[in-house]
């Protein structure tokens, strides 16, 4: 869905939208759309800004992903509410050196007539998914002696002393191609 800022100059636009999976892309970042995702808000033109928006709502999803540790599967129900500025692109252009401080993360750019709402969401997303994604928080993970999943099998390795997690991981991958 496209936000134009001609459409907000008349009035605020208001959007209550879903998007099955597949819609936006989540392909390269290692995560995938497990049901409908849901979002709801208003978007304007703020007066006496030289052009800044402000996006507003919230979205509901599941996102789910590998685990870290263990490679099953680990569930992200996000319910989350967000409230953006963002201001024209041509507006740094013009202002040459703007020290964009990270405290400001809230503040973004566009560029163009607008901002595309898939756009948003899925920055959204990936900013309140977890860096750690794990199926839960006591996950045994791989054995890095046997490669055995330790939550379904528990083996008698002792801890490898120099965690080579990695290699049993890499084993594991050989036998999917083979
Ligand atoms: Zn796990
Ligand atoms: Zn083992």
């Amino acid at each position: 869905m496209f936000l134009s800022v001609k459409e907000m100059e008349a009035r605020k636009i208001r959007f209550d939208e879903t998007f099955p999976p597949g819609e936006i892309d989540f392909q390269a970042d290692g995560i995938w759309q497990a049901g409908p995702l849901h979002a709801l808000g208003t978007a304007e033109l703020l007066a006496h800004t030289e052009g800044e928006l402000r996006i507003q709502g919230r979205f509901e999803v599941q996102m789910d992903a590998a685990c870290d540790r263990c490679l099953g599967r680990a569930v992200f129900p996000l319910d989350t509410s967000f409230d953006l500025f963002y201001r024209p692109a041509s507006f740094i252009a013009r202002e040459e050196e703007v020290e964009i401080d990270e405290g400001e993360a809230e503040l973004g750019f566009y560029q163009g007539g607008g901002m595309v709402l898939e756009d948003i969401l899925r920055e959204q997303i990936l900013l309140v998914i977890p860096m750690q994604r794990v199926c839960r928080e006591d996950c045994k993970g791989i054995c890095p002696a046997c490669g055995k999943n330790r939550n379904e099998t528990p083996c008698d390795c002792k801890d490898d002393p120099a965690g080579n997690r990695w290699a049993a991981l890499q084993g594991l991958k050989d036998l999917k191609t083979l």
